[in-house]
């Protein structure tokens, strides 16, 4: 084992890992350990918007987050390229973009782990011609605890948690559902009661938005109200987050 940990210390520290058999075959591996300091992360929001851009509510979002002094995480898809100005817009403004997905069809990302990684490296390399920098956060299409990706691929998601970290990335789910995409296209009331009835103040909240949609860009302004009035602060993922994640069911 080559390098050490010290947990007194936050930071990043590097394990290899090399073994040797009778036959003197040496194979070894990498690990990333993180020493984070958890104490420092209660009453946090995480406002996070998935499937995005969208034309009618990401610049009105954009408009309230500014507003209010409030940086947010955007995980992108690339269902109009004619819309890259307000990932454009939304990196430039401070805020943090995150890998979603290319195509967001679970019928072929989640039919092979190759596919899986096709799609990611388009919205990769999507992401970083538009800000000019490498995201290395990420959330999966569904979630890592999809259950949709069992009708195409047995165990894929067991196989991808693991491997997307041990390529570098980190991926966030979450614990705090607005129900924005949920059926019925709930009322903004209904988006704003969903989230601060699950807020709490002993841990991160991360919180799952779509800003594609129009009741979660209006219920917006009073979730961020209700955070700052209750002592609640707000930050954007960035790399060293610690990840929000959800037990894997397939
Ligand atoms: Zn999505």
């Amino acid at each position: 084992v080559d390098g050490s940990v010290d947990t007194n210390v936050v930071g990043t520290y590097k394990i290899t890992y090399t073994a040797t058999d009778s036959s003197n075959n040496t194979n070894s591996v990498t690990r990333y350990v993180r020493v984070r300091d958890l104490s420092s992360n209660t009453g946090v929001i995480y406002l996070t918007f998935d499937d995005g851009p969208s034309s009618s509510s990401t610049p009105k979002i954009l408009d309230i987050l500014d507003k209010k002094g409030v940086k947010a995480t955007f995980f992108v898809v690339n269902h109009d390229s004619s819309l890259d100005y307000l990932i454009k817009r939304a990196y430039d403004a401070g805020h943090t973009i995150g890998l979603h997905s290319y195509t967001h069809n679970y019928a072929k990302i989640y039919s092979s782990k190759e596919n899986y990684y096709n799609d990611l490296n388009l919205i990769s390399n999507k992401v970083e011609s538009i800000t000019g920098e490498k995201s290395m956060i990420m959330r999966f299409p569904g979630g890592g605890s999809n259950t949709v990706s069992r009708k195409y691929s047995k165990g894929i998601m067991s196989e991808l948690t693991k491997e997307v970290l041990n390529l570098g990335y980190r991926y966030y789910d979450w614990n705090v559902s607005s129900g924005d995409a949920a059926g019925g296209s709930p009322s903004s009331e209904k988006i704003k009661n969903n989230v601060i009835n699950s807020l709490r103040k002993d841990r991160s909240n991360m919180v799952l938005m779509h800003d594609i949609k129009a009741a979660t860009r209006d219920a917006l302004k009073s979730i961020i109200q209700y955070g700052k009035d209750n002592g609640y602060s707000f930050e954007k993922i960035t790399i060293d987050t610690e990840m929000v994640t959800q037990r894997v069911n397939n």
